[in-house]
């Protein structure tokens, strides 16, 4: 094996431990492949209140850390534990700022605080360093709540002899969200108001942790090949565009993996009756139970369409739902688990109410009724205005839910259109954001829910489909040897 890498993966969010979308399964499950390859991976992120709950554990380290905040200085606690029971994972505890459920605010906004917060968390970070004593070869940020890592590296730290030979890559999983602050949360950071110019950390007169990243990470990535071209694009780059373009030759793209010890229909624990893509009938017992839980009035080939997805205007919910009446007008069913803008979920749950035989709502966060649901639907709709990579859309592929996406990011990636004379592919996508054109694809794709052979290889070839961690954990490792060059 080539030089075993010393690697620190940091995110706001890491499954199990806490997850409120696609980060936390990925900081989660990439540790897990990164060590499978023989490197020394550890994980950090902040001990938030649902931490203490997950089941597998963790204690005080008996050591902490302190960290100046504007004038003052606060206090960190470490604690660790062990993700799949071998890979070390530090939490980072301050009750004031990280006991608090959820975990970036409530239904009325982020957390005013939030600036200060993941400040305090950046720093902790490479203070923890050195109380552990790990000198990481790399540090892997993820998001706009680790953004300011590179920066306090290439600031306050440069000088540092413990980080002379550390390097930092920044994941994107989604520009939409910044992280971007009032310019006076420089002064919390202790860091320079040099560093707030256009070339710097300010972006449209604000601190940005996100821009911070973009600036002063060796390397960027993002978590799909289409995405990382979008991003660079005015339609895409949510402002930041500029900024890409200037580091493209530092931007890769990478397709997220799914973890399959966690999304497999043969072994999961959450679902009626386990099947393969060897021994389907395991699914419609997941269908009829799916049924069940929802009080749906369907018959066994009824068409269950689904949705597990954050409810936010990204998801494409308005295309759902202006669709829906006809999609219920074709004899079909819809499925819905999802939770946020309340416009959406006051939606859905009026078309419950409308029509419980045939739409059922859950709102709110399950992991287990995720796993159920696609094992017991025939569809996904992942209908996005953009999707970095998407998940969902992967794991429904494991669970014989054909995935319906818009052809964009990580969905144009993962997915491959269904052609019915090759019988080649593995959903149906569309481009234009129009109800019409998702209703063009759903319609496609019942048209070959009737077709039994073609149904047979559609989910043949989905159920078979491969995008284990493996690939995209040695893509990872030659962008961190890339990196220490
Ligand atoms: P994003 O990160 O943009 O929310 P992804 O598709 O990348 O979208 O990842 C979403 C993850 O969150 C998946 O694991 C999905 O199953 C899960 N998820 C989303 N909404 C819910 C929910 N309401 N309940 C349970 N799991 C959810």
């Amino acid at each position: 094996m080539t030089q075993k890498l010393k690697i620190l993966l940091v995110a706001s969010e890491v499954y199990p431990y806490a997850k409120t979308g696609g980060l936390a399964d990925i900081a989660g499950s990439l540790p897990k492949a990164l060590k499978q390859l023989g490197h020394d991976i550890r994980v950090i992120m902040p001990k938030h209140k649902c931490v203490v709950k997950c089941p597998l554990g963790m204690r005080p380290m008996g050591l902490d850390v302190t960290i100046p905040i504007g004038g003052t200085r606060k206090k960190g606690f470490l604690y660790t534990g062990h993700l799949n029971g071998e890979i070390p994972i530090y939490f980072v505890g301050n009750e004031a700022y990280f006991s608090r459920d959820p975990i970036y605010g409530t239904r009325h906004g982020d957390y005013l605080d939030n600036a200060e917060r993941f400040i305090f968390f950046c720093r902790s970070v490479l203070e923890v360093c050195k109380s552990v004593e790990f000198q990481p070869d790399v540090i892997h940020c993820n998001d706009w709540q680790t953004g300011l890592i590179p920066t306090y590296l290439k600031t306050i730290y440069s000088k540092d002899k413990w980080f002379q030979n550390t390097r930092t890559i920044f994941s994107i999983h989604n520009l939409g969200y910044q992280g971007n602050f009032p310019s006076y949360e420089l002064k919390t950071a202790g860091l320079p108001f040099s560093i707030f110019t256009p070339q710097g950390v300010e972006f449209y007169n604000h601190f940005s942790f996100l821009k911070s990243a973009l600036v002063d990470a060796d390397l960027l990535t993002t978590v799909s090949p289409t995405y990382a071209k979008e991003i660079q694009t005015k339609a895409f780059g949510f402002k930041m565009d500029g900024v890409l373009r200037m580091r493209s030759k530092d931007l890769f793209g990478i397709l997220n993996g799914v973890d399959y010890q966690e999304w497999n229909p043969e072994a999961d624990p959450s679902v009626a009756k386990n099947y393969s893509s060897k021994n389907r009938s395991g699914k419609l017992a997941c269908k009829r139970k799916l049924a069940d839980l929802f009080s749906l009035k369907i018959k066994d080939d009824t068409p269950l369409f689904s949705m597990v997805t954050r409810l936010s205007s990204q998801k494409g919910v308005d295309l759902v739902i202006e669709i829906l009446d006809e999609l219920l007008g074709e004899d079909a069913a819809f499925v819905l688990l999802g939770s946020g803008d309340s416009m959406y979920e006051n939606y859905f749950l009026k078309m419950n109410h409308l029509r419980p035989d045939r739409v059922g709502v859950h709102i709110g966060f399950d992991e287990k009724l995720a796993h159920q649901i696609l094992a017991g639907s025939d569809f996904l709709m992942m209908p996005s205005q953009y999707e970095p990579c998407g998940l969902t859309q992967m794991y429904a592929l494991k669970y014989g839910a054909v995935p319906i996406v818009r052809s964009v990011g990580g969905l144009a990636d993962s997915i491959k259109e269904f052609n019915r004379k090759t019988m080649k592919g593995t959903g149906f996508k569309f481009k234009p954001f129009t109800p019409d054109h998702l209703y063009q694809a759903v319609q496609k794709a019942m048209s070959v829910y009737r077709k039994k052979n073609q149904w047979q290889t559609l989910t043949a070839n989905d159920m078979t489909a491969d995008f284990g961690w493996d690939r995209a954990a040695k893509k990872y490792c030659q962008l961190y040897r890339r990196a220490l060059l």
